[in-house]
């Protein structure tokens, strides 16, 4: 069973969403009893304060970056499955976070130091979700979804991988929004060129071969990386194709061209020919 990269997105929105209101009720709750066991308490101020510059510090710090790893990595599924909204090892250690805070908060219960201490841990937890959540709007991380390429091995054991159509495409079409993974010091096999730095981008599009008469090309995208926009109609099980010199300042992965195409350059010299 197959499910949109979007949908994946909205079902992580959604656990942040629910545990970050979740967990600010559970957080105000628990300081509101304290409050009531001991109300000349200064900690009655202190505490949800401490919780809420707890929680923008953990955002800025790990949650935000958590964030947008996830979303990363469900861009880059090549098909995605509901159940992969967050990676299993987050799951089991958000399975255990829950059943840890939800024995504490019994605990506390008549302890005014205890209800304090779980109170501003959630309230921190919760602004933390709830302020990192900004990500799940910005257009940087949410790509289209499009399941419009597969990859596959190619035939040649020289190539590797190869990336290929899934369906019929038609001139000037997108098949495939890349996200920007990082910066690379150089150029090197597997980079692309954008405004003079050599980046790495996401799969599949960083799987995409060369041919001297591509049917393909890149154009640089809001998020940092590159769109790959159809130059011709490409049948379904093509494989996706698109000129490196027509990015890249020279090519240093290989040096001769054998891509195949009547109009091969045989170089990958920067001099084109
Ligand atoms: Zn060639």
């Amino acid at each position: 069973m197959q499910v949109t990269h979007r949908f994946l997105i909205f079902l992580s929105a959604l656990v942040w969403y629910g545990g970050g209101v979740g967990l600010a009720w559970k957080g105000s709750a628990l300081l509101l009893e304290a409050n009531s066991i001991n109300q000349d308490g200064v900690w009655s101020i202190l505490a949800p304060l401490l919780g809420v510059v707890i929680g923008v510090i953990k955002a800025k710090f790990i949650f935000i970056k958590n964030c947008r790893k996830n979303i990363t990595r469900i861009n880059q599924l090549l098909q995605p499955k509901p159940w992969q909204f967050f990676r299993l090892r987050f799951m089991f250690i958000l399975l255990i976070a829950i059943t840890v805070g939800t024995s504490l908060s019994s605990m506390a219960h008549g302890h005014y130091n205890f209800l304090l201490l779980v109170g501003v841990i959630d309230i921190s937890v919760a602004v933390a979700l709830l302020v990192s959540s900004f990500v799940y709007w910005n257009p940087t991380y949410i790509m289209l979804s499009m399941n419009k390429v597969v990859v596959e091995n190619h035939a040649s054991d020289v190539v590797g991988r190869a990336v290929y159509a899934a369906c019929d495409i038609s001139v000037g079409e997108t098949l495939i929004q890349s996200s920007h993974i990082k910066e690379l010091g150089r150029r090197d096999r597997y980079s692309m060129e954008r405004d003079g730095k050599h980046i790495l981008i996401s799969e599949p599009g960083v799987i995409v071969n060369h041919s001297c008469s591509p049917n393909c090309k890149v154009v640089p995208n809001s998020a940092g990386a590159f769109d790959f926009i159809a130059l011709k109609e490409i049948s379904k099980g093509t494989e996706i194709t698109f000129d490196y010199l027509s990015n890249e300042a020279e090519v240093t992965a290989f040096t001769d061209c054998c891509c195949g195409s009547a109009r091969c350059r045989r170089t990958m010299s920067n001099t084109k020919c």
